[in-house]
């Protein structure tokens, strides 16, 4: 029987989870693309995941193997909606997925918010992932990335090479991998996989103190508990925590949120901030302005408080808390992909169970998963279930005759040859690999990531891998 073949856009974890359970069924025959914008698969697993916490990372070894699946090919460095338009992709393929994440950031839309030094929490990750889109030699803007596609490489490494005091505003764990970073010492990230001109960066660093606002109370914060206890272990690092913000909190809270209230308040017990480097939690304290010239240099914040109908308001003048460096780590965001329906209201694409809704009905053949199908939240496992939805609504249909299989596998190679778009696939992704492993080994670590996309390139291409320093 003809298989059935479907065009999967992002190699994220939602794509990739897309892929395999497509691969796990077998009441149809497949043959599953997955297409990326970068060079390399894994999307957030790789650009996302705080290089400090490696066991996760390694997720993409079970990713990888999907990949590697005689159904499955990997097209990397193939931008759907530039190099190839979505409806050629859909004229080439049986159905589409959509998984191309939400790589921008939302704003706090304060005065000064456009300040050198005021960043968002996306670009910071991906500077120090070692995201090609902020490492210079980007031959072409992104379609979707992290935005504002503000700083590059150059510009990330002086300012937190110039930090000593940082705030990030934000209280989920994208904020907690943000303050890791920036105030771990360099011998703990010099065993990591980031790239040498980060660490180098990050070496250079002189932070003392970061601040972390959250806008509601200590118990409505959306860490989990393991990564907030993670602060407390860092090695010459004081937790101070203002008691006026710890004191009462009126929300009712959930198991997670009383036991993040548990250890910030063991915290807010035991610490005297009397360590070289200190991480402070301000809770009901949001920032109303960014103050500097040129740069900013201070964040000026107001207390809150809620209402009887928990609506949030302001009680009164906050503390003014010096920053060289401010990062917004108050949520994701997905963009809209050229000839994808979406809503700009909730940033995503409209969707029932996965189906895509075009113009108010079913679009035939065209199916969502992962951050850009429900928004940028859970952890990667919550992909997992949300692909298997998406896959079940695709099988149904081709169930009930409403899809059929019209193409060959070989129908999209030829639409990107026609285009002179030359993809990578997982052949290049092992020799990739082998560089970084290698780079990192001559460097007494696990890997190396190499950020340029130049490197990557030309890793790819050289079948004796041993890219140039
Ligand atoms: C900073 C950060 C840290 C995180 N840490 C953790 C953690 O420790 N543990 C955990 O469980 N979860 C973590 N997460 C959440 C996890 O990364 C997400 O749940 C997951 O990555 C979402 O998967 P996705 O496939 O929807 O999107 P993504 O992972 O973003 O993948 C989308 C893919 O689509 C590609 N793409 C985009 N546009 C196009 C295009 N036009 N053409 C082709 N390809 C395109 C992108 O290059 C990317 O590879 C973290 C998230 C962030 C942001």
């Amino acid at each position: 029987m003809r298989p059935f073949v479907v065009a999967i856009i992002g190699s994220g974890p939602s794509g990739i989870y897309a892929a395999e359970a497509l691969c796990q069924q077998s009441d149809v025959a497949v043959s599953v693309a997955v297409l990326d914008r970068l060079p390399v698969p894994f999307g957030l697993v790789r650009y996302g995941v705080a290089p400090d916490h490696p066991s996760i990372r390694s997720i993409r070894n079970t990713l990888e193997r999907t990949l590697s699946r005689p159904e499955v090919r990997f097209y990397g460095d193939v931008t759907v909606g530039r190099d190839v338009t979505i409806d050629e992709l859909r004229g080439s393929v049986d159905a589409v997925i959509y998984a191309y994440g939400a790589a921008s950031d939302r704003r706090l839309d304060i005065p000064g918010e456009d300040l050198d030094g005021s960043i968002a929490a996306a670009e910071l990750v991906a500077w120090y992932c070692g995201h090609p889109d902020v490492h210079p030699d980007l031959e072409s803007p992104a379609i979707t990335g992290p935005e504002p596609a503000g700083i590059d490489a150059e510009q990330a490494s002086r300012l937190v090479a110039s930090t000593r005091s940082a705030v990030v505003v934000g209280v989920g764990n994208v904020a907690l991998d943000v303050v890791r970073i920036l105030i771990r010492p360099t011998a703990d990230l010099a065993r990591t996989d980031m790239a040498e001109e980060v660490l180098t960066a990050l070496d250079d660093r002189a932070v003392t103190d970061v601040h972390v606002l959250g806008r509601r109370g200590p118990a409505n914060t959306s860490f989990t508990t393991k990564e907030l206890r993670e602060l407390g272990d860092l090695d010459g690092v004081d937790i101070v925590i203002d008691p006026f913000d710890h004191a009462i909190d009126p929300a009712t809270i959930g198991k997670v949120a009383a036991r993040n209230l548990a250890v910030l308040s063991g915290w807010a017990e035991r610490s005297d901030g009397t360590a070289a480097r200190r991480i402070h939690f301000h809770f009901w304290t949001r920032p109303v302005r960014l103050a500097g010239e040129g740069r900013v240099a201070s964040v000026i914040t107001e207390r809150t408080m809620i209402d009887s109908t928990g609506r949030l308001l302001s009680a009164g003048p906050g503390p003014e808390l010096p920053a060289d460096l401010v990062v917004r780590s108050v949520g994701y965001r997905g963009t809209a992909l050229p000839g994808v329906p979406y809503d700009p209201e909730i940033a995503r694409v409209p969707h029932a169970e996965g189906r895509v809704i075009r113009d108010g009905s079913f679009a035939t053949g065209e199916y969502v998963t992962g951050w850009i199908k429900r928004g940028p939240t859970g952890v990667i496992g919550t992909n997992k279930s949300d692909a298997v939805e998406t896959v079940t609504s695709l099988l149904t249909d081709i169930a009930d005759g409403e899809l059929v299989a019209d193409h060959d596998r070989d129908d999209l190679d030829r639409l990107l040859a026609d285009r002179g778009i030359h993809p990578l696939g997982m052949p290049a992704w092992r020799l990739i690999d082998a560089a970084e492993i290698e780079r990192g080994h001559r460097q007494g670590r696990d890997r190396a990531t190499l950020a340029h996309r130049s490197d990557l390139l030309a890793a790819a291409a050289d079948p004796d891998p041993d890219p140039p320093d």
